[in-house]
């Protein structure tokens, strides 16, 4: 199939960018499109004006700010964030997990920004973020604000983000010496969606741990269960066997592909698997 008719903008500033998405209803923005225009060709979108935000360079950058935090532009392209030198020093948990998302076409495109815009359950920089104790930052008509990743999904594909407001950065804390990370992923071939996966932040003690999970329920999770029966542990089997069990607090949602059962069986071999790579 074919888009339906739309018509077509390509700003060159986020002023200009905002002015059209609050002056129609049925605007959508465009950023590296490999969501959108599948979507569009599909029928499942259908916008009457297309806001293009390639001219926006913009949001197009990646920095360590002073006061501790990575920030990432919108329209920073999954390839451009993978190929900054001091990634894997300033975030070692998306390094690992980039080469995994996607195929390297749709790296090529595919930006920070429009990911964390379409929320999609299985996508793994929303999990990281959640993770991570990241925070999205939006800015619409009515100036910026910030929501925390914790805040910020509130279903499938479903998000804080209010019509006419734009994801325009995210920010996640520099990781620290001593961290520990761990990711793991299982699909039935690299680069497609995950079937399950897990991500794992700890502090060098695991007193703090955090447990993120993607492609297993209608939306990126924390296990709070898992997080507890990990912190302060070092994951010994009765530990690890004690939190995939707590992995019941996830509302497992099945698939074409898997049971809810399966997912919950999966998660839990992505759970173990992040953490020992986490405990190192
Ligand atoms: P677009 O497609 O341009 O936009 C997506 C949505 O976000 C649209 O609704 C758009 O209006 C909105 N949007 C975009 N930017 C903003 C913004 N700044 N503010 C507000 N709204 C915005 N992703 C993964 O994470 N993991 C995978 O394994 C994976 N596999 C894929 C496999 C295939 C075959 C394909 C086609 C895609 C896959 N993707 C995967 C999705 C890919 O990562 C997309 O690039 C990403 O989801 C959307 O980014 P985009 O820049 O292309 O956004």
């Amino acid at each position: 199939m074919k888009a339906a008719d739309f018509r077509y903008v390509r700003p060159k500033t986020l002023e200009a960018a905002l002015s059209y998405l609050a002056g129609e209803a049925d605007a959508m923005p465009l950023a590296g499109g490999q969501s959108l225009m599948p979507m569009m060709n599909f029928r499942l979108a259908a916008p009457e004006l297309l806001v293009d935000l390639n001219d926006l360079s913009e949001l197009d950058y990646v920095s360590a700010s002073p006061d501790g935090w990575l920030e990432i532009g919108a329209m920073t392209r999954y390839r451009t964030l993978s190929a900054h030198p001091h990634l894997p020093c300033y975030a070692p948990l998306i390094a690992k997990a980039l080469p995994h998302v996607a195929h390297a076409a749709i790296r090529n495109r595919g930006t920070v920004g429009g990911s964390i815009a379409l929320a999609d359950p299985a996508a793994e920089l929303p999990a990281i973020l959640l993770a991570l104790a990241g925070e999205v930052v939006l800015q619409g008509p009515s100036g910026e604000r910030v929501v925390e990743a914790d805040d910020y999904v509130l279903g499938p594909y479903m998000t804080a983000r209010e019509d006419g407001e734009l994801v325009t950065k995210v920010r996640i804390p520099l990781a620290k010496d001593g961290d520990r990370f761990g990711f793991c992923e299982l699909t039935r071939r690299h680069g497609d969606y995950a079937m399950a996966g897990c991500f794992v932040a700890a502090s060098h003690d695991f007193e703090a741990v955090r447990i993120a999970l993607f492609g297993v329920a209608d939306r990126p999770v924390r296990s709070f269960g898992a997080e507890v029966a990990l912190q302060g542990h070092r994951g010994d089997d009765a530990d690890l066997e004690k939190a995939v069990a707590a992995l019941t607090d996830v509302e497992m949602m099945g698939d074409v592909h898997n049971t809810a059962d399966t997912k919950q069986h999966l998660a839990g071999v992505a759970l173990k698997r992040a953490f020992l790579e986490a405990r190192g």
